[in-house]
């Protein structure tokens, strides 16, 4: 199966509706590629990774060359989905300096004092660089869609919140991601999709290794009552927010090294989309770069 259309298996195809229980969390390859053996295609996987690092750092390295051109990383998921794990193995091969990665958590007073988009407009990367949004304004539409009573404290104008009030926030959110795109930021959006039974799994590592305390919080598993409900809000997200300009991957994500060859390997292809090359050289400054270097030969 050629690479782009193995892509295609992943994204949510703008305008269509997708029902989540179409998408296997578990999934690990293709017929074809299991035909090979689990072990084969972890190793495949592995590979693809480390092939895709190599090119993405390429590709940086033009992005900040080019300076025009900035690329938004959004990666939403449940609890426990590998967010964290997938921001250090796929960013690990790109330089620091071009890079900047934001958690956005439960919104402070100041920035309720705004429009929810506002903290996340403050933290856009710059042309040249890769931002990513670890959780996103898209937790208002998800979390909030869960929690309405959390709209109490947004300290919004009166009015009804039916289908229609959501309706209006995907549509902000739309209008803002064709704003960012018309002006030169690519965006890239990755749910991380994990079966409840696999995150089961991880909290109980969690609980049970003792190194892995730190990061078990009880107030995940109350959210986990919720599933249904948070599923039940991402594929309405994700039905409304996938479009031309910004569409949405879901990944399967109950197998990590999964998750990790295929966002490194769409994120790559949508930075290579873009067409950079180095920029050119004019006759001047050619010109003048073969008399520098003259002068540096010619130093005693
Ligand atoms: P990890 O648990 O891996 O450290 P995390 O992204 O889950 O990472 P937490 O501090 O556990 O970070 O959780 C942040 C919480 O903030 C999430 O439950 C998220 O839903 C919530 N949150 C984010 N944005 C908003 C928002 N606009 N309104 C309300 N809650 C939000
Ligand atoms: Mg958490």
């Amino acid at each position: 199966m050629l690479e782009s259309e193995l892509i295609k298996l992943f994204r949510v195809p703008p305008g269509k509706k997708i029902r989540l229980k179409d998408f296997d969390p578990g999934w690990a390859g293709t017929k074809e590629m299991q035909e090979l053996g689990k072990d084969a295609v972890k190793q495949r996987a592995k590979e693809y990774l480390k092939e895709n690092l190599a090119e993405l750092a390429e590709a940086q390295e033009l992005l900040w060359a080019d300076d025009r051109y900035a690329v938004l990383v959004i990666l939403q998921a449940m609890d426990a989905a590998g967010k964290d794990g997938t921001i250090k193995h796929v960013m690990s091969g790109v330089n620091p300096q071009g890079c900047q990665v934001f958690s956005f958590k439960q919104p402070s007073h100041e920035e309720l004092d705004h429009n929810f988009l506002w903290r996340h407009m403050k933290r856009l990367p710059e042309r040249g660089r890769i931002g990513i949004f670890n959780r996103s304004y898209y937790e208002d539409v998800l979390i909030v869609k869960v929690h309405p009573e959390i709209l109490d404290g947004q300290k919004l104008p009166p009015s009804k919140r039916d289908k229609s009030f959501w309706r209006e926030r995907y549509e902000d959110i739309n209008a803002f991601e064709r704003h960012l795109v018309r002006n030169g930021t690519v965006i890239v959006k990755f749910f991380l999709n994990v079966s409840k039974k696999e995150q089961k799994q991880r909290f109980l590592e969690r609980l049970d290794e003792p190194e892995k305390h730190w990061k078990f919080s009880a107030g995940d598993v109350a959210e986990r009552e919720h599933w249904n409900n948070y599923m039940e809000a991402y594929e309405d997200a994700l039905n409304a927010t996938s479009t031309e300009w910004a569409p949405w991957h879901v990944v399967p994500a109950d197998h990590k090294w999964v998750t990790r060859a295929v966002v490194a390997g769409i994120l790559t292809r949508a930075i290579d989309a873009i067409g950079l090359r180095h920029p050119a050289i004019s006759k001047e400054q050619q010109k003048s770069l073969a008399e520098a270097r003259k002068k540096l030969l010619n130093e005693d």
